[in-house]
């Protein structure tokens, strides 16, 4: 059986390398493709060229999700090749039209955003600089594979699952008979951010993507794994035990969000600062957001417009909780 070969592409965001994963029979496959950089079209060519291959030799390229350091480089290699580049429906936007699709993203950050000058500034900044190295694919290249289904990969038969949370267009590939998974930025060995994004049922609204993170992570803790082929890093087989760690985790930082705002903090930027103490980041951010989506859900906190007029959040009243449980 023919595993997927990892191909590790520098990145210049977030996590420093992103993986390809390469099926060479019965076509050159890659499973992704890195941002669009010098550094990462060198290192393309030199890893396939490991396997007697040229760009001009990739027949398909599937994306796992549309974010810069796994579509990015799509376009370029298919302008150097004739590789059909498959998608899934949600995707398709990102991969024909980035730039109403990353207009639209950064929209609705900049409205959830605080207004706190410089962190708005340098995240926007931030969004405008990444999307320089993501290219558009030619519709008549692209190929749309459906949210749930099966694909057929270095000839066998992989299931196509919908696991939004890190990204609303998200698919993993389960290959049950090896028990293998290919799992983009869903299961990874750190906890993968919940990126904000507008909604695809409705883009005037945000995703509450901590939320669907933590349902996609039961979709997937329910298979049968013993390898996963993760989006990040190397491969790796305590899968179950990865996902516990890392729910856990989630679960005790939503208890520490809810603590600070029973303490009094009830800023948003503040509790992010205490939270994150000189790391405030745009997964930062998207994070805190998710622990408080999950703490409003659950009515433990409230919004209130606070008295210097920014939002803030305030602990629901205990004995009002603790009366409707004891009624
Ligand atoms: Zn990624």
């Amino acid at each position: 059986m023919q595993e997927p070969i990892r191909i590790e592409l520098p990145t210049i965001y977030g996590m420093k390398t992103v993986n390809a994963y390469l099926f060479l029979d019965p076509i050159p496959t890659l499973i992704d493709c890195g941002e669009k950089s010098d550094p990462s079209w060198q290192a393309l060519q030199d890893q396939l060229k490991e396997h007697g291959l040229q760009i001009k030799d990739i027949q398909r390229i599937i994306i796992t999700h549309a974010h810069v350091d796994h579509i990015g480089m799509a376009g370029k290699i298919a302008a150097h090749s004739d590789a059909e580049v498959w998608v899934n429906e949600y995707c398709y936007p990102w991969a024909v039209q980035k730039e109403q699709m990353w207009d639209r993203r950064v929209q609705l950050m900049s409205k959830l955003l605080p207004p706190a000058a410089s962190f708005k500034d340098i995240i926007l900044a931030f969004m405008k600089e990444v999307s320089k190295h993501w290219d558009n694919i030619p519709k008549e290249r692209i190929k749309v594979f459906p949210m749930n289904g099966q694909l057929v990969m270095g000839g066998q038969v992989w299931e196509i699952l919908y696991v939004p949370g890190h990204a609303n267009t998200q698919t993993c590939f389960y290959q049950a008979a090896n028990k293998w998974l290919i799992s983009a930025d869903m299961i990874l060995k750190i906890t993968p951010t919940a990126v904000m994004d507008a909604s695809i049922e409705d883009p005037t609204k945000r995703d509450r993507g901590l939320k669907d993170l933590l349902a996609s992570y039961k979709k997937i803790q329910a298979l049968d794994i013993e390898k996963v082929f993760p989006g990040h890093y190397e491969p790796f087989e305590d899968v179950q035990a990865t996902i516990r760690y890392q729910v856990n985790r989630i679960h005790s930082r939503i208890e520490e969000s809810f603590d600070l705002i029973k303490s009094g903090k009830q800023d948003f930027m503040d509790i992010l600062n205490t939270m994150y103490a000189n790391r405030v980041s745009m997964p930062a951010f998207s994070m805190l957001i998710g622990y408080l989506d999950v703490l409003l859900e659950e009515g433990r906190i409230q919004e209130v417009i606070l008295e210097n007029g920014k939002r803030g959040y305030t602990v629901v009243d205990a004995e009002s909780q603790i009366s409707l449980i004891s009624s």
